[in-house]
């Protein structure tokens, strides 16, 4: 295979032992299909079938009204599908940015999404992946690709550094590891049980008001001889705080004289990453490093976990100077690598950014943007109610109502029985008709507030109301398909 850019180049001509060797157009490399023009669309066409396969598989045992459960499709989706298409994603997402893959993807995503929330199959791409809480998955490609051109440290995070891991080759050989292990204290008693060491360091990390700060208490056996407190930004998380807590602790640890010495936290997930030799955590990869130099000039160090708020007083002195060092202090941050989580957050805000501009501007999902107008405000409450059967039915409009049913030409006329010249679509029937008005009367009573066009989407965002105003559409929505389905 050639890759250039140029528009004119000889073919090289290849031979082995006298036979000629041709040149392919692409080359299958670890499951990824590399063709001489890097457009990919060779690979796009082949995960999509992958999905696609999986996909004809499910509809089978996946019914509107029987068979696999919607959280049980989700599994397969989030577990399987989604993992096939986004394999290699950061080599082949500029790919996605094109209309003609974009289009393939959307029709693999399109069944998942309706499978999902149950909805008919008439229901546009927009509306099922809203109610089934997807993002298109050409965004989650640009996701992928984005996450991992951060962690590899190709573009940054509005200046800041990205925490990465510590290479697997830069870590002591295995030959090399210390014993280690912590042990768990419950109540102040037990804590004295176990204060024979030397030098104690009671360690904290603390988020307050979005703020985060470390500290450590330094005791010898009667009292605190000296605290620390140490400043993070606000991108921080409480584990990396802990975990600085205790690393500075290894640091202290390497200056001093005494022979032996305690490490307290009420963090038992920083304790883990510390003792675990395959956390390649970096602050946890030092720690360990410190303790292993102190062990070799003759220093015995015991780590302990504490339990947190019951009143042990190094713990609470700890505590009590982390939350300090969050809301006090001003100083340079100690620390100030920001986690894959905070970069995580950031990118799905840009995609959610993405994806309600796209929702917005599409001319589909007409009845769903009366109710969930805005993308990423339905992706957060549509993880809560969990659309299908009628509900879905109600948020699509597709679904047993005159209207659909003239539509798709199942039923003469589109008009409800209350008047010939009404239509019974969606917001007739919740918001009109007058055969519910005993039902809408109550609802309004008990949500104090009128129900109307405006009014829907903000009554879908509070939650006890949303539960109040969905159940009331699912009966008024019920007995319609059931009239429907007499006629
Ligand atoms: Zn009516």
């Amino acid at each position: 295979m050639v890759v250039t850019r140029k528009l004119k180049y000889d073919v090289p001509l290849l031979s082995m032992g006298g036979v000629a060797i041709g040149m392919s157009e692409e080359i299958k490399i670890l499951g990824l299909t590399v063709d001489h023009k890097l457009i990919f669309n060779t690979h796009v066409a082949n995960v999509c079938k992958k999905a696609i396969n999986i996909y004809k598989q499910l509809a089978r045992a996946a019914k509107v009204s029987w068979g696999l459960h919607p959280e049980v499709i989700r599994s397969i989706y989030t577990a399987a599908v989604e993992p096939v298409i986004l394999y290699a994603a950061s080599a082949w997402a500029p790919a996605a940015k094109k209309v003609g893959v974009q289009k393939l993807l959307n029709s693999v995503q399109r069944g998942f999404a309706q499978k999902l929330c149950g909805a008919y199959r008439t229901v546009s791409l927009h509306s099922a992946l809203v109610l089934a809480g997807l993002l298109p998955l050409d965004v989650r490609i640009q996701e992928a690709a984005a996450l991992y051109e951060k962690k590899k440290g190709v573009t940054s995070l509005a200046g800041r550094e990205v925490e990465r891991v510590v290479a697997f080759a830069d870590t002591p050989h295995s030959a090399k590891h210390m014993a280690m292990g912590f042990v768990s204290l419950v109540d102040q008693s037990h804590v004295e049980s176990h204060n024979s060491q030397d030098i104690r360091f009671f360690t904290d990390g603390s988020k307050i008001e979005g703020k985060v700060g470390a500290a450590l208490s330094l005791w010898d056996r009667e009292a605190e001889i000296k605290s620390s407190k140490l400043s993070l930004p606000s991108c921080c998380t409480v584990y990396q705080a802990e975990l600085l807590a205790i690393c500075v602790a290894t640091r202290h640890i390497l200056r001093r004289r005494e022979g032996t010495f305690g490490i307290y936290s009420d963090s038992k997930a920083a304790l883990q990453t510390v003792t675990n030799h395959s956390a390649l955590h970096a602050l946890a990869v030092e720690a360990r490093a410190n303790l292993s130099v102190a062990l070799s000039q003759g220093k015995v160090t015991s780590l302990f976990w504490v339990k947190a708020h019951a009143g042990l007083e190094g713990n609470e002195r700890a505590d009590h100077l982390a939350k300090e060092a969050a809301l006090k202090n001003k100083t340079r941050p100690d620390y100030d690598l920001c986690p894959i989580s905070f970069v995580k957050r950031q990118i799905r805000l840009e995609s959610l950014g993405e994806w309600n501009r796209r929702y917005g501007n599409g001319v589909t999902a007409g009845v769903t943007k009366i109710f969930l107008p805005d993308a990423a405000d339905a992706y957060r409450i549509v993880r809560k109610i969990l659309p299908c059967g009628v509900i879905t039915q109600v948020l699509t409009g597709h679904g047993g109502f005159s209207e659909y049913l003239h539509r798709f030409k199942c039923k003469e006329n589109p008009s409800c029985i209350c008047d010939p010249s009404a239509i019974e679509s969606v917001p007739h029937i919740i918001l009109e008709c007058p055969i519910f008005s005993r039902e809408r009367w109550t609802l309004e009573q008990e949500l104090d507030i009128e129900l109307s066009l405006q009014n829907i989407c903000h009554i879908m965002n509070k939650r006890k109301a949303r539960e109040k105003f969905l159940e009331y559409a699912e009966t008024v929505a019920n007995k319609i398909i059931r009239r429907n389905k007499e006629a």
